[in-house]
């Protein structure tokens, strides 16, 4: 599975630890992720990670065409809700796409940690129920 690792940078010490914490299955995952988070959890969680450009450059919305693409299957996105972001349009873009393609989106630790425990049970079975009302 495509995996989408972004986290503003007051929520960076947060995502590092979640990477760290669940390490053992991320790695068994393709990781891709904005610029500046890319690299610290590379450096800092030592997984392997595709970067974009960082998020207030572009690449929120490189990861948003990976979605609309169909390339991307799981944004965790932890985002800072009391600083404002130069590239507010940009986040609220991918968050939409994310709905637009049905792909589950983690906007915070709490629900990232659901999320990646199912992931590990695969515990998902949203395309089966979109397929059944199709
Ligand atoms: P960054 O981008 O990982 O390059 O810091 C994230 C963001 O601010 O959207």
């Amino acid at each position: 599975m495509n995996i989408a690792l972004i986290a503003h940078d007051k929520k960076k010490e947060d995502i590092i630890r979640f990477a760290k914490e669940y390490h053992s299955i991320l790695s068994k995952h393709q990781l891709f992720a904005t610029g500046t988070t890319g690299m610290r959890i590379a450096d800092e969680a030592d997984l392997k990670v595709t970067r974009f450009q960082s998020g207030p450059l572009g690449g929120d919305q490189q990861i948003g065409a990976k979605i609309a693409n169909e390339e991307m299957h799981m944004v965790i996105f932890f985002r800072d809700p009391l600083t404002a972001q130069p590239h507010e349009p940009d986040i609220s873009a991918l968050l939409r796409l994310c709905d637009v393609h049905q792909i589950p989106v983690a906007t915070n630790l709490a629900m990232a940690d659901i999320m990646i425990r199912a992931l590990d049970h695969k515990d998902f079975e949203w395309k089966d129920i979109i397929e059944q009302n199709r």
